[in-house]
């Protein structure tokens, strides 16, 4: 009998994920384009299930039951083409490959349709969790036919996360499906993250508040309705000291964040789709400006902020409702987005799976993932999370807060783009009438683009004289 499946690409996840595959049970066998990685695995994790350890990808192909199951973890781009190319020749009609990087999923949906040319299966699969979801249980995000899914149910159902009983993975639709809800989940990740970074300013900056006194409100808030792995992991962190000057390490770390592109990817899909998703693409632009230090510093020089101010009293907790809030706002306009991909390449997303197969394994792990998933149980197919009564409510109970926080970030001088984005985003999305109506008047006047009236069925254009009186209608 040969393995059951194969993983290669042996670095940090596709190492990790064998050994989570080997530890439940399954034979899997292992290869790596550098022999190295695949030797080290077996001399420091060998005693933990039945590896089967390939310097080629022959001597791999051939160590493999039928249909073969092979999950490529490499570097995505370029790489993942590559593997594929050397893999195919080896391959038999009806074998399974399964992308489980984070492959840009345009990529995705020309890879399935090339290898189904050629009898093969592909699963664009997203695994979120990062290193140690890979090796205890990550989320799984497999996307294709049914027909390859079916084969590899058992294992990535295996090896997910669970939660009450019920696993961190599910088929989530044909083709590119898979890799963009976790694209679009790196995207929530951004924002997530985005907002948790301005409540800290806020707090640091505005409340001149220390790294170890926030890191304890932190850990306040995560029992309750923020609780979730970035709250608690934001405790961990800002409580963390440097060894090396006793500072707060927080203090030391450069202000400089990096990106490796699926927030972008996110921002630049909402673009195309016509979707505002306005927390997430101000998180990608806040590390774009956070990226720009050495303008900064100059900037910090010359130009003025306000004279000072002080926050009000109860900031502390008016932080923490504007961050649930904003929460809100940017989930909502994800699952909207997602919503409007699928529709665009007809993939039958469901919202309440994917808010289920994220309570447990990945990044964005939370409690509020539960209020979500109960949402979409009440109404399958609610169009925004803030038409639902719970997250309507909620909102409706933090908006107070939340204007007090914006306000005083504005009269401060604190920048906080994603809060500020995700307010004006509700206050938008809540108006049964807003300012569109000139913007349609001005298109009309200068090029005749014409306009629909609230009266009157049809199209209008209104004749504008040199001096911009009306001389005609219709
Ligand atoms: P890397 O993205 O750093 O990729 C390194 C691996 O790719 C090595 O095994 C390397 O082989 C292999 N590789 C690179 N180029 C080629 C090639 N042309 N042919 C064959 N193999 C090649 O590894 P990670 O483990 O960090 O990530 C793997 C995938 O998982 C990526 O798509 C990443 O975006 C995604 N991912 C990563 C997460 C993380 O936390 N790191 C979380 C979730 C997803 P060699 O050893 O020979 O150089």
């Amino acid at each position: 009998m040969g393995s059951q499946i194969g993983v290669t690409g042996l670095a940090v996840m596709g190492q990790n994920l064998a050994r989570n595959i080997a530890r439940h049970g399954f034979p899997v066998a292992v290869h790596n384009r550098s022999e190295s990685r695949t030797k080290q695995l077996i001399e420091r994790y060998g005693d933990e299930g039945d590896f089967t350890p390939a310097t080629s990808l022959e001597d791999f192909v051939a160590s493999l039951d039928r249909p073969r199951r092979i999950v490529i973890m490499v570097k995505a781009g370029g790489p993942v083409d590559a593997v594929i190319d050397e893999l195919v020749p080896l391959l038999d009609r009806g074998d399974i490959l399964i992308d489980g990087g984070n492959s840009h999923f345009e990529d995705t949906r020309r890879r399935e349709k090339a290898l189904a040319e050629r009898g093969l299966h592909f699963l664009g699969t997203g695994v979120s969790g990062g290193e140690e979801g890979a090796l205890n249980g990550p989320s799984i995000m497999p996307g294709g036919p049914d027909d390859a899914y079916a084969p590899v149910a058992e294992i990535l159902t295996t090896i997910a996360a669970q939660v009450d009983g019920t696993p961190c993975a599910a088929h989530i639709g044909p083709d590119g499906a898979g890799h963009y809800v976790k694209m679009a989940h790196n995207g929530i990740e951004y924002a997530d993250m985005q907002l948790i970074a301005e409540a800290y300013d806020l707090l640091t900056s505005g409340a001149g508040m220390s790294a170890p006194e926030i890191a304890q409100t932190f850990e306040q808030w995560n029992e309750g309705d923020l609780e979730s792995f970035l709250i608690e992991t934001t405790a961990t962190v800002l409580g963390h000291t440097d060894a090396a000057t006793g500072r707060p390490l927080v203090d030391v770390i450069l202000d400089e964040a990096e990106q490796k592109g699926t927030g972008r990817w996110t921002a630049q899909s909402a673009l195309e789709l016509g979707v505002p998703v306005t927390a997430i693409t101000e998180a990608v632009y806040a590390r774009a400006l956070s990226a720009r230090k050495e303008q900064r510093t100059r900037a910090a020089g010359v130009l003025p902020g306000p004279a000072g101010g002080s926050t009000p009293d109860g900031f502390v907790d008016a932080v923490r409702d504007a961050l649930y809030a904003s929460k809100v706002v940017a989930y909502a306009q994800g699952f909207e987005q997602m919503r409007a991909a699928s529709d665009e390449y007809d993939w039958n997303v469901d919202p309440g799976t994917l808010a289920t197969i994220w309570r447990g394994g990945c990044i964005i792990r939370a409690r509020f993932l539960d209020r979500i998933k109960e949402a979409y149980e009440r109404s399958p197919e609610l169009p925004n999370l803030l038409l639902d009564d719970y997250f309507r409510d909620a909102v409706a109970g933090a908006q107070d807060a939340w204007r007090k926080v914006v306000r005083t970030a504005v009269d401060l001088g604190v920048p906080t783009p994603a809060f500020s984005a995700s307010l004006a985003y509700y206050d938008g999305f809540r108006r049964e009438r807003g300012p569109a109506s000139l913007i349609q008047g001005l298109r009309d006047y200068f090029g005749a683009h014409t306009y629909r009236r609230v009266d009157r069925e049809g199209v209008f254009h209104t004749l504008w004289s040199e001096d911009g009186r009306e001389v005609s209608a219709d």
